[in-house]
Formats: C-alpha cells, structure tokens, sequence
C-alpha cells in the first residue's frame, strides 16, 4: 500500500510528485511512456517555458480558460515559487518578452532533470512504460490502480495528472478524462486551443502567401454582426493550409466558439496590418508616399510600407491596375487600399484537430474540485492537477505555471491527506 500514487509524469505529476514525497511519504508515480516531461521537453520551442513573471492578473488574463480558478492554489504556490523552486535547485532562468522565463541554458533537459532528481532524492518510486488501464475507490476507502498488464496498485490517495488530449504522441492521449469519470466527475466539452487556423480562401488555397509573416498585425475574430470578438496584436504567418503564428493560435479557440455561435462553419477573421496608426494617419503616410513619387506604379511608389508580397496581395484585393501610376489613383481606390490594410476581412472554417493543438480546451469540471487542495469534492483522497483540469491558457509559459501550481497544491495536500488517515 502506497500512501500517494501519481499518474503521468509530465509537470503537474512530477510536480505533485515532489510536494508529496517531501516529509518522507511513500509516493509511486506511474508514467505510460520510457522518459519523464516529453510534452515538457517540447515546450516553449524545446527552451521549456517554465513559468511567466507578469503580475497575478496578467497571468489570469491569459489564461482564458478559468484563470480566475488558479488565485487560490496561487496563495500557496505562484508563479515566483516556481522561479525559486528551480534556481534553488541551480537552474538559472531568464525573463525574455512577456514576462516568459526560460532556463539560461535554454535547454528544457535541465527543468526535466531537476524534477526528476528531486523525486529521487526523496526517493519517490518511478516506473516507466507503466500505462494505467483503470483506476477505482475500493470499500476500504482506498484507490486501486490496475495497468494495462493486469499488475495492480494500491494507496490512500490518488492524484490524476495525465494531461490533456493534444500531442498523443508525448503520452497525454485524455486517459484521465476516463478515469475521472468513472469516479463520478464530469468533463467539459473538449476543443483544440493554441492551433493554427484553417481557411479555404482561394488566396489560401492557391498559396499565394504561404511563409508571409507579418509582425506585429492585429488579428481579429468577427461575431456575426461583424464586431470584432476578440483581437490579438502579434506576429502572424500565412500557411499552405491557413493562418499560424502567435496572433493566429491565440484566436483559434474563438474561431472554434464563434462556429458553434453562429452555428456555421465559415467565419470570419480580420488583420489590420497598422494596428499603430489610425486609419486617417495610414491614409496620410500613404498618400505622402504616393505623393512622392507621382510618376512611379502605385506598388512602387508604396514599396518599404510592408512586406513586398502583402502590399502586392492588397493592391490586387483594391483591384488596382498594375501599370497604375501614383499620380493617377482615385480617392476611392486610395481608401479602399486604406480600408483593407486597416481591415482584411476573410473566410475561415476551421483548425487543425485536437491532436495538433498545443493545449486541450475543457476538462475536468472545476465545480467539483476544492481550489485551496486541489482535492476531489465528490472523492475523498483522489486529487487532480494539470491539464486534465478545465484550465487552459495561451502559449506562454501559462498552461506549464498552471500545471506547476496545481501539481504542487495536489502533491501537498495528497501527502497531509494521506498521513491524517493513517
Ligand atoms: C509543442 C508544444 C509546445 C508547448 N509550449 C508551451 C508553452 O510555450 N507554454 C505553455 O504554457 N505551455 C506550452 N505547452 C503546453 C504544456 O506543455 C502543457 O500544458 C503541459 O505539459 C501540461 O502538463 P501536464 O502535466 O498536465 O500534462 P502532460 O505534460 O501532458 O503530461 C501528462 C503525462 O501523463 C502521462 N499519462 C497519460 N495517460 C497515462 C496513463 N494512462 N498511465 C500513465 N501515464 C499516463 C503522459 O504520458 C504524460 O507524460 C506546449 C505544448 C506543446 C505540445
């Protein structure tokens, strides 16, 4: 009889891991696949964006997903816990652009490792390549664990933490959905969030734009009245298939809701490549340039406004003739080739599936979780943590800083759980 036992060993099981075996508790964690942290291995570009240093509600605002959930397990365990956790351990971090921080070494192996020395020294029983196939509550008030090899588990409390369903191929292929629903939770609708987004837009469609980034551009997602219900200010790219790029993955959970508001599947998305200027200030610079150079083509005399093929992509959308000189365009063509640098406005219909989002929208229903313990309301001793939860953030060392608190308020409680019934 264990007194912990943790499934999944990416950042919210490791993490309870630690918490859990920190006073001497006799923790197993079981992980399905040969190696620890794969999903964490990966992130942030394999540099592990282990935590972001932006103030509380910062951190909450870019966690779309229930932030707000994450102020309680933050009174015990924040994001500058994790930052101590890890430089305590003599894993320097730096802050780079929005408060994300990432290893000095740049490498996500030294975040694993520290996670999993710590587990050895306080000698927390690890097997790999040990896939549970089912989890119950026995009369004795206990859990059993059985794999996917019939070998079984017992202990006093279990902590859930096998991550969402996106990536399947790190291991987090949504078993704790399973589990925790056959110990009485609900799981909310699950969707793809952080994923590029797909259109079939002839632009699109004859790759007109495939690779074209465009920085810093507003992206927007429309409601069906055309008011924008959410904007992005980020870089942005063009694919074969649609749009990616920070700006990009960041709506593409909107697309998704937006779909199901308006009940089509063709929406519409908007880019203003200006975001900076208003709209009267673009028409100024634009026509200064013009201006200018009067006897030039109007792409010419517009050239070093913005990326070649996007001012070429605009001018055609304006249907501006390209043997048109500066001197020669019309006010109307000069405002309709304002008004589409300001607001591009095309079709979407989709993103790519759940497997290649970053991070599972939905999850297990925070109703029936305690936010100070991370403890089950409806199971007493059965914990959950990490993205198997209904928490999900952007990209951006958000959806790691989420598992990493809840990961460490799990293990902490399992462990006074566990020892208080004894
Ligand atoms: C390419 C990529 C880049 C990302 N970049 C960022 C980023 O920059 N910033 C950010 O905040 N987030 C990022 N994320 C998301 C982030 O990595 C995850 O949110 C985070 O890893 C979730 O941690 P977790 O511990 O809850 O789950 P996971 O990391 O998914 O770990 C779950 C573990 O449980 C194990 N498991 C599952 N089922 C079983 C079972 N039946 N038996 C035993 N073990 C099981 C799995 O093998 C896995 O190891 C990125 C994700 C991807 C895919």
């Amino acid at each position: 009889m264990y007194q912990i036992i943790i499934i999944g060993g990416g950042p919210s099981g490791l993490m309870a891991a630690a918490a859990a075996s920190a006073d001497g508790e006799r923790v197993l964690l079981l992980e399905k696949k040969k190696g620890l942290g794969r999903k964490l291995k990966i992130s942030g570009g394999g540099r592990c964006n282990v935590t972001n240093r932006l103030p509380y509600d910062e951190i909450i605002k870019n966690i779309p997903g229930n932030g707000k959930f994450l102020y309680s397990p933050f009174s015990i365990f924040d994001n500058e816990s994790i930052i101590a956790f890890f430089e305590s351990r003599g894993v320097k971090l730096k802050e780079e652009d929005h408060g994300r921080m990432f290893p000095v070494s740049n490498k996500a192996q030294d975040v694993v490792d520290t996670l999993v020395t710590t587990l050895h020294q306080n000698k927390v029983e690890v097997k790999e390549e040990s896939t549970v196939e089912k989890v119950e509550y026995t009369s004795t008030d206990s859990f059993k664990v059985t794999l996917n090899n019939q070998k079984e588990y017992q202990s006093k409390s279990l902590i859930i933490a096998t991550g969402g369903t996106s990536v399947p191929q790190t291991g987090s292929t949504g078993d704790g959905y399973k589990f925790a629903t056959s110990l009485g939770h609900t799981i909310t609708e699950l969707f793809p969030t952080e994923v590029p987004i797909t259109s079939a837009e002839p632009f699109i469609k004859d790759k007109r734009l495939k690779g074209l980034s465009l920085k810093d551009v507003g992206v927007s997602v429309l409601k069906k009245n055309g008011k924008k219900r959410i904007t992005h200010q980020m870089d942005m790219i063009f694919t074969h298939f649609g749009i990616s790029g920070p700006a990009a993955l960041r709506c593409s959970q909107f697309v998704y809701k937006e779909q199901k508001n308006q009940k089509k599947q063709d929406i519409d998305m908007q880019i203003d490549a200006f975001p900076q200027l208003t709209t009267d200030a673009l028409e100024q610079e634009i026509r200064g340039l013009l201006n200018a150079a009067p006897d030039k083509y109007v792409k010419n005399s517009l050239h070093g406004l913005i990326e070649e093929r996007y001012l070429q992509f605009m001018i055609d959308c304006a249907e501006i003739d390209e043997d048109l000189t500066a001197h020669h365009i019309s006010n109307t063509q000069i405002n309709t080739l304002v008004a589409l640098f300001k607001g591009f406005t095309f079709k979407v219909n989709g993103t790519l599936p759940i497997d290649k989002a970053f991070v599972t929208g939905g999850g297990v229903s925070l109703k029936e979780i305690q936010p100070k313990t991370m403890m089950s309301k409806l199971v007493p001793g059965l914990f959950l943590c990490g993205e198997v939860l209904d928490i999900h953030g952007y990209t951006g060392g958000y959806n790691i800083t989420s598992a990493l608190v809840t990961g460490h308020v799990a293990g902490l409680n399992a462990g006074s759980f566990s020892t208080t019934i004894d």
